[in-house]
């Protein structure tokens, strides 16, 4: 018996099968998607069994021996080896790297993949309740009897090992056999109640489950806090009153624990949560979980889309405007079109909602691909806060560089009413640019040629693109002047701010303050309980967090998401601003949020204050028709990275020629160009925008180039299809 084998390596080169022998002590266990270790060249390596062969052409001396099996059920399902293979040929990724983004760290094929598994020990009574009586009678040990009386009673005992157990084991009483451990983290919330639907969650519900067995996919578009976590819990208990599975997708881990806490405080603990936050015991116990049966819902990030059920009923996808549905490394996949691939395998409907749907999904919502439903009011009171927009330019000119007045006339009259506030500053740190006064040096990262940003609280500068840090210096490196000066503003300088200005009680959320595990649920839990007047935080603390006492939500500036060089960033801007909008007045007192910006005039700002979400995408979608972007224009982005900032400007060169000379000739080539971010950790990024409407030569002629380079290992060509940033 012969086996092909596709091995770890996701170097450029290797991407193919390797024949091997099946020794005949493995034959009966050998199955397809199981994995192997084998030996591979001087190494050993694991890899996943393709196919098994009775016989091979190759040379059958030099076909080597599988060293062992690692598994017992395969890790990779029918159904999860044809989406690799799609995801390879669509994605243009390795086939072994679509695999392993599908598997928690300890079922990937990687040899050492040292998840150490915590096993219990259980001592098993196996004689007779009379012999043990018998013995105990005669028994002068009080630490036999006591033990021995316990294990009459309950069969079996979780134990560490004693010179006790060890005699009762001796006298044939017990055995000893070892169970992994299991942990569960998620509670409920206490106050969840179910609420009784209203007409137009019915509605929408109703539509859903009536598609149920279908692969229809369903945009629900309901403004912020119009019920959209109800609509998906009763799609879902239907699925799973008809014996069926069910996926929820939600953006980032900041959303989860209020979503899981309704889920779990309705559900019980059927729910596997997986996040990034995990650690790799964790989630391969959530991973045990649903393939053992024991979960029927899964709600998760990004790859929890790959779970692998066998029996989807529907597939939700909570905010699916988010770009964190996208993978920015390799594999550069969307869980929202694995989604869809999943649901025409399963026979069922997915559920895509959001309060401001990506133009794309709106734009297949009006030509029918997707089918609509809505949510046009909150069900509760509470109508949509009231926007107040404030010119910084103004302003300034009264001294105001963070805060207007009415911004902190606003803040002020809330704390006296006891009211919740949340501010959003979409950049962490303290401030952006550290700059000498007297020769205007500004020092920058050197590996990416980007300003440091100043983090005070460790009074360190940190680069923001690859992490490295260094201590201010208190003399400019250029001259030695000690006249140095911070400008630009972060969350950390907005604390200090406010702490300045009130006496109230100030929490901050961003990636610094969360980046230990259950920091994030602390600060939403006590923020919850009214231990803080003020939230701070970056766009974290946009999305899907429900405080009923927030009633005024503060923007201290939209301008650099604004400004941003990207063909998104007015769609962006319009959803970061009516999402944050969307946290206040969620209950019976009223909302209000004042957006600070340069750009009063912007269109994303002005529908956005009057919660217009359809004239805002009518005129976005004005722009992207006469600039020719998505969704009139797919986008495919070619990134070429190189050490050497030659050899890298004259590769990405030839292949912009080679694709001129190839693609249709209404297909847009754009650059090669420097990217926005030219260097990131001493390596250069150029570019290649290719904008196409229809291309049947672009799969081919993208492959061929891919191929060409996989061998020259000064050259890293990327592609990506329908990239988040450009
Ligand atoms: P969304 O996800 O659309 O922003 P949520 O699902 O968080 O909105 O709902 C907003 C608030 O309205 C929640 O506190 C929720 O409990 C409440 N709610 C939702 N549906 C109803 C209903 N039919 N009746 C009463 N309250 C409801
Ligand atoms: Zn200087
Ligand atoms: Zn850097």
């Amino acid at each position: 018996m012969y086996i092909e084998v596709l091995t770890q390596i996701t170097s450029k080169a290797v991407d193919q099968y390797y024949t091997y022998k099946v020794p005949d002590k493995y034959k009966d266990k050998i199955t397809i998607g199981i994995r192997v270790k084998i030996p591979f060249g001087k190494m050993i390596l694991e890899g996943f069994v393709m196919n098994i062969l009775s016989d091979t052409n190759y040379d059958k001396s030099k076909i080597k021996e599988i060293i062992s099996i690692t598994d017992d059920t395969p890790v990779l399902n029918k159904e999860m080896l044809s989406l690799g293979k799609y995801m390879s040929n669509t994605l243009l990724c390795s086939l072994v790297s679509a695999y392993q983004v599908m598997l928690p760290k300890a079922l990937k094929a990687e040899i050492n993949t040292n998840i150490k598994i915590k096993y219990n020990k259980y001592l098993r009574r196996i004689k007779s309740i009379e012999e043990i009586d018998e013995y105990i009678k005669k028994c002068k040990y009080e630490g036999q009897i006591n033990l021995l009386c316990k294990l009459k009673e309950k069969d079996v005992l979780i134990t560490k090992m004693t010179s006790t157990i060890n005699t009762i084991i001796k006298h044939g009483f017990g055995e000893i056999y070892l169970e992994e451990e299991k942990r569960y983290t998620y509670k409920g919330i206490s106050n969840y109640k179910k609420v009784i639907l209203n007409e137009e969650q019915e509605r929408a519900s109703k539509e859903v489950i009536n598609s149920f067995n279908k692969s229809n996919t369903f945009l629900l578009y309901g403004v912020t806090g119009s019920g959209k976590t109800e609509v998906y819990m009763k799609i879902i208990e239907e699925s799973l009153n008809q014996g069926k599975e069910a996926i929820m997708l939600v953006p980032e881990i900041s959303l989860t624990p209020q979503v899981v806490g309704k889920f779990i405080s309705r559900f019980g603990n059927i729910i596997s949560v997986l996040h990034s936050k995990l650690s790799d015991i964790e989630r391969y116990d959530e991973y045990r979980k649903i393939t053992n049966g024991e979960s029927k819902i899964v709600i998760g990030t990004r790859s929890a889309i790959f779970v692998p059920f066998t029996n989807i009923g529907v597939i939700i996808i909570d905010e699916e405007h988010t770009s964190s549905y996208k993978q920015e490394n390799h594999p550069k996949y969307n869980a929202k079109d694995i989604a869809i691939l999943r649901s025409k395998y399963h026979k069922c409907p997915v559920v895509m909602g959001s309060a401001t749907p990506s133009l794309e999904s709106f734009a297949r919502a009006g030509n029918k691909v997707y089918k609509l439903l809505m949510l046009s009011k909150r069900p509760t009171s509470s109508s949509m806060p009231i926007v107040n927009i404030v010119d910084m330019k103004e302003e300034v000119k009264k001294g105001n560089f963070i805060m207007s007045d009415i911004l902190k006339s606003k803040i002020k009259e809330k704390l006296e009413q006891k009211e919740q506030i949340i501010i959003l500053l979409n950049r962490r740190g303290y401030s952006s640019i550290i700059s000498c006064k007297d020769c205007g040096y500004t020092e920058k990262c050197p590996k990416c040629d980007i300003t440091y940003t100043y983090h005070k609280s460790s009074n360190n500068l940190k680069c923001h693109y690859c992490g490295t840090s260094k201590p201010l210096n208190t003399k400019c490196s250029n001259c030695g002047s000690t006249n140095i000066k911070d400008y630009g503003l972060g969350t950390e300088k907005l604390e200090e701010e406010l702490n300045k200005l009130f006496t109230a009680r100030v929490v901050r959320m961003d990636v610094d303050t969360t980046s230990k595990k259950g920091q994030h649920q602390q600060i939403i839990d006590s923020f919850q309980k009214h231990q803080y007047d003020i939230l701070i935080g970056t766009q974290m603390i946009a999305k899907g967090l429900d405080f009923p006492l927030v009633t005024l939500v503060g923007v201290v500036s939209v301008d650099s998401s604004l400004m941003a060089p990207d063909f998104r960033a007015s769609e962006n801007t319009y959803q970061l601003l009516s999402q944050v909008a969307g946290r206040a007045g969620r209950s019976q007192n009223k909302g209000e949020v004042i957006i600070q910006t340069y750009n009063p005039e912007h269109y994303s700002i002005t529908y956005a204050k009057n919660h217009d979400y359809l004239g805002f995408y009518k005129e976005e979608m004005k722009m992207r028709k006469l600039l020719k972007y998505p969704p009139y224009y797919y986008i495919v982005l070619i990134n070429i990275m190189s050490k050497e900032y030659e050899n890298g400007f004259k590769e990405a060169n030839k292949i912009g020629n080679y694709l001129r000379t190839k693609l249709n000739n209404n297909t847009i080539i754009l650059g090669p160009s420097m990217a926005n971010i030219f260097k990131i950790n001493n390596i250069y990024h150029y570019q290649i925008i290719i904008k196409y409407q229809k291309d049947e030569l672009l799969i081919n002629t993208l492959n061929f180039i891919i191929n060409m380079y996989k061998t020259n290992n000064k050259i890293n060509v990327e592609v990506d299809f329908n990239p988040i940033k450009i």
